[in-house]
């Protein structure tokens, strides 16, 4: 069972203010989970959560979340400038994992004192070009190639992705000759960082992770003399989607990798070893709404109800086939014994945001809240079919609504064109 953060009548009251389709985050739900995570790590004194900002690049968000002791995991010169615009620089501010980097990005990375990820070797002599040094803390992304699986199952969810088909990250013998450049080079502190799978939904996820990356951490330390500081698990933790998915219990994850530390990194003497996260998903996704209202409905071979959102407000079940639950506002006791494809308005056929979904009867005018839409979402938006980017609401912790980001109109559109 999903329950949406808002009640009817609050989306009602809401939606005569600010028209549908909008995306609305809910401040609470934000604060307390990010809470969670810090209390899950603090056991280790150096912890830091740099959120994913291509998660949920908006300013509002970022600065709630750097209330929270959180920085920005930024990946161009766009989020690097949203970071700054929010106040959020420095080495606790800014982690830069980016990949097929640019001189710029590096320089204006450099500018604003954020940790700088390398996820390639040849980026050296990219960074050297962009900044005639490195800088004294540096980090280098790793890729152990294959396919990186967990054991075990729980409730039936694998996880499964296979690095070796990722175009990210440096192979073993590539991070070891890294280290020692970048150390010829200048540089003293030293970072290893991993992404091997995405919305993994298991608590095993980050301790296995963390016990690849304190073995390698402890050998390159020693085959090449280089400190290293700190170890960055990235993003990954997942979220479940599905209402009978299991969620991710932070504090266990937490205890994992702190079990992973004093068996691995204690021993080998690193006990002073930072751990940093890049989570987005895991910050954002369930505290984030896609509120869309039925306008059509229309019963050809299918049932169809036609909402006013569409793939360019959500692009995850068109790009990847997700699947995002939908409540009827209004109707969450009502049984769901109508079969329907949600689908939006592009010229495009994959624009649908479920498919054969036993939802309850849909009226014409009912509001659709599209769940777990706070990360990935309104992010990914695009323009095609001349459909122009909705509202970003936030639901204040005292129960008000503010505007984070007006929609776009047609003169945002245009203003690019020449004419
Ligand atoms: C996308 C990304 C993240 C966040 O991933 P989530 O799945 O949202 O946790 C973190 N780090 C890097 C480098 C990324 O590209």
């Amino acid at each position: 069972m999903k329950t949406p953060f808002v009640t009817k009548d609050q989306l009602e009251a809401i939606a005569a203010k600010y028209p549908t389709p909008f995306h609305i985050y809910d401040e609470k739900g934000v604060r307390e989970n990010a809470r969670r995570l810090k209390a899950a790590f603090a056991w280790n004194p150096g912890f830091r959560e740099y959120f994913a900002v291509k998660a949920t690049p908006t300013p509002a968000i970022l600065k709630i979340l750097h209330e929270e002791g959180c920085g920005c995991d930024c990946s161009s010169l766009a989020e690097l400038a949203l970071a700054e615009r929010c106040g959020v620089t420095g080495e606790a501010g800014i982690m830069f994992s980016s990949n097929n980097t640019t001189e710029a990005e590096f320089q204006a990375a450099y500018r604003l004192g954020g940790v700088i990820n390398l996820d390639d070797i040849t980026l050296i002599d990219t960074l050297v070009n962009a900044l005639g040094k490195v800088p004294e803390k540096i980090c280098c992304r790793y890729n152990p190639g294959g396919v990186f699986t967990l054991g075990e199952s729980r409730d039936g969810v694998q996880v499964m992705d296979t690095p070796g088909d990722a175009k990210y990250g440096m192979t073993r013998p590539q991070l070891a000759e890294a280290f020692r450049r970048l150390k010829d080079l200048g540089a003293k502190e030293f970072g290893i960082h991993a992404f091997l799978a995405s919305n993994t939904l298991s608590n095993d996820y980050y301790p296995a992770l963390a016990r690849i990356l304190f073995q390698l951490a402890a050998e390159l330390q020693e085959e090449t003399g280089c400190k290293v500081a700190f170890i960055n698990l990235s993003g990954g933790v997942g979220v479940p989607y599905r209402p009978e998915e299991p969620e991710n219990d932070i504090a266990v994850i937490g205890e994992g990798v702190r079990k992973a530390y004093e068996e691995i990194l204690i021993p080998a003497g690193m006990d002073g070893v930072a751990l940093y996260t890049e989570l987005g998903r895991y910050m954002l996704a369930p505290y984030g709404h896609l509120v869309t209202r039925a306008i059509h409905e229309k019963h050809i071979y299918k049932e169809y109800i036609g909402v006013d959102a569409c793939a360019c407000n959500l692009m995850r079940p068109a790009m990847y086939g997700a699947y995002h639950h939908i409540t009827v506002m209004g109707k969450e006791d009502a049984p769901c014994d109508h079969k329907y494809d949600v689908a939006g308005s592009l010229c495009e056929n994959n624009d649908k945001f479920a498919v054969d979904r036993m939802l309850p009867k849909v009226d014409m005018g009912d509001l659709l809240v599209i769940h777990d839409a706070g990360a990935h979402g309104f992010s990914m938006g695009y323009n095609y079919n001349g459909k122009l980017r909705s509202a970003e609401l936030l639901l204040r912790e005292d129960g008000s609504v503010e505007l984070i980001r007006r929609a776009e109109t047609l003169e945002d559109y245009f203003a690019t064109l020449v004419w």
